[in-house]
């Protein structure tokens, strides 16, 4: 029988297998570091402000469409959003929260 345990490259501990994710670039088809760690390095990725940038970048660049995808979207799901407006309107209007908004 294969032994179904690795340890993880980034936090050493050694963990079951089902523990790391698939990777082909890595031994035996499996990711060198464990979940939880590929996930908060991923985590940290996202919060870089070079990332942060990227997006932003990605954001200017793609305005246009972004738009047009947003109103092709509402008119297409006018019915929907409006239905859903109402019924969250129904669900909040007697809750505390929003009584409080509607004074200030
Ligand atoms: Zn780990």
């Amino acid at each position: 029988m294969d032994i179904m345990e690795k340890k993880c490259s980034k936090c050493g501990e050694v963990k079951d297998i089902g523990e790391f994710g698939k990777d082909k670039t890595g031994k035996n088809g499996h990711a060198a570091q464990c979940k939880i760690c590929r996930c908060n390095h991923e985590k940290k990725q996202r919060k870089t402000p070079q990332r942060q940038q990227k997006i932003k970048e990605w954001i200017e660049n793609n305005k246009e469409s972004i738009a047009l995808k947003s109103k092709q979207y509402r008119e297409l799901n006018i019915e929907k959003i409006t239905v859903r407006a109402k019924e969250y309107y129904q669900e909040i209007k007697n809750t505390d929260k929003y009584k409080k908004q509607k004074k200030i």
